[in-house]
């Protein structure tokens, strides 16, 4: 600043740096240029402002700098902390494709992290769903964890794994699944008693929420989840879409052969049906070839969408000796209901639902019809 003024002084000719003129100016010789006070002091103003500025930025900068480095430092903490754990650590997105596990994890499954890294946790956990994960999660942003055992090697029965999960969030908001991942095979003798116990009673606790036949939730299941998600729905003033699908002519395919394909059929429909929705969603088996899903936060536009597109996979479907049927193969009928427009309690959204479906069936079947 100061040598800017010094430049300043030394560019006027030393006779006329006093000379007023009319008007409260200074004029410049040899440039002959006429410059007001006003002037003179506003580009001090705008200069003073802007130094200031500059130190207020580089010093704001140097801060920002140490916030950053301290962070990484204690990120890089963290990270040799995780490494260094005996429980086995991992990082899930919302969808349960894995995006982070330590040394532990990955000695647990014997494999590379690179062999696990962008799989879906599903594919590791063995005979629990990703969907059961999740829906074991979805009530619990507070506390935000859950635990559950599963097998290793399901056949001999002989690994079993604590697994503890939760969410990150930010913001209140779920963003990613972590877990931690426990060997209970191992240890002392009281230790693999406790162990063995809390075991039977998460796969006792698992048994009674699943069908035995297709490995969906049951009708039991389905009623206490629709109850809380009705719940949620009328507590956030949200929509929840229910499907009520039903396999069209499913009896001439079990009279023609026989229950054990009818078994096969039925479970080539329940993937079909899983693979259709979001991991979220809850697909149940509500009766005989009778299936219910529930559309979380799904207003009618989007379900219908979903229901159209889990029929004409259906439909699309090669299912074994279908060239056999008098019809071209297994279809199904929907029925679309949305809370609250079709009905304000679960009663009343499976009957509109229902009814919906028995309209597909008498309109032709292998149709979608809306409540
Ligand atoms: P629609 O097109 O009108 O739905 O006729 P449908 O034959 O599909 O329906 P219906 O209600 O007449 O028959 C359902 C059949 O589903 C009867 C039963 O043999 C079969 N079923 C019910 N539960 C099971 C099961 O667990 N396994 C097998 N294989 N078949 C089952
Ligand atoms: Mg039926
Ligand atoms: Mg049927």
């Amino acid at each position: 600043m100061e040598l800017l003024l010094i430049l300043l002084i030394d560019s006027i000719a030393p006779d006329t740096l006093f000379a007023e003129s009319p008007g409260d100016t200074l004029s410049l010789t040899p440039t002959n240029v006429v410059v007001p006070i006003s002037w003179l002091i506003a580009v001090g103003i705008v200069l003073i402002a802007a130094i200031a500025l500059a130190v207020t930025a580089r010093r704001s900068k140097r801060i920002a700098e140490k916030i950053a480095s301290r962070l990484c430092e204690s990120e890089i903490q963290y990270c040799r902390l995780v490494e260094s754990m005996s429980d086995g650590v991992f990082v899930t997105g919302l969808d349960g494709v894995v995006t982070y596990v330590n040394k532990a994890f990955c000695k647990c499954f014997d494999s590379m992290p690179q062999d696990i890294i962008g799989n879906q946790l599903e594919c590791l956990l063995g005979n629990k769903s990703f969907q059961q994960i999740a829906a074991a999660l979805d009530d619990k942003v507070e506390p935000a964890r859950t635990t559950f055992v599963v097998t290793l090697n399901p056949a001999s029965k002989s690994e079993h794994l604590e697994v503890d999960l939760g969410f990150i969030c930010r913001n209140n908001i779920p963003i990613a699944i972590r877990g931690v991942v426990r060997n209970i095979s191992a240890g002392t003798a009281l230790e693999k008693e406790l162990a063995k116990a809390r075991y039977l009673y998460q796969e006792a606790k698992q048994m009674a929420a699943t069908d035995s036949v297709t490995g969906l939730y049951n009708h039991r299941y389905l009623q206490e989840r629709f109850n809380e998600e009705l719940k949620k729905a009328r507590q956030y003033g949200g929509a929840l879409s229910v499907l009520m699908i039903d396999i069209d002519g499913f009896k001439d395919y079990n009279d023609a052969f026989g229950h054990l394909a009818g078994d096969d059929a039925l479970r080539i429909v329940s993937k079909l049906l899983i693979t259709s929705v979001r991991s979220t969603d809850v697909v149940a088996r509500y009766g005989g070839e009778e299936f219910v899903i529930l559309l979380l936060e799904a207003e009618k536009v989007p379900a219908t969408k979903v229901a159209e597109n889990i029929r004409a996979r259906i439909d699309a479907h090669s299912f074994p000796h279908q060239t056999q049927l008098p019809t071209s193969g297994l279809t199904v009928s929907i029925g679309v209901a949305t809370y609250p427009t079709d009905g304000k309690t679960k009663k009343d959204l499976l009957y509109a639902a229902d009814m919906a479906c028995y309209q597909g069936k008498r309109e032709g079947k292998n149709r979608v019809v809306k409540a």
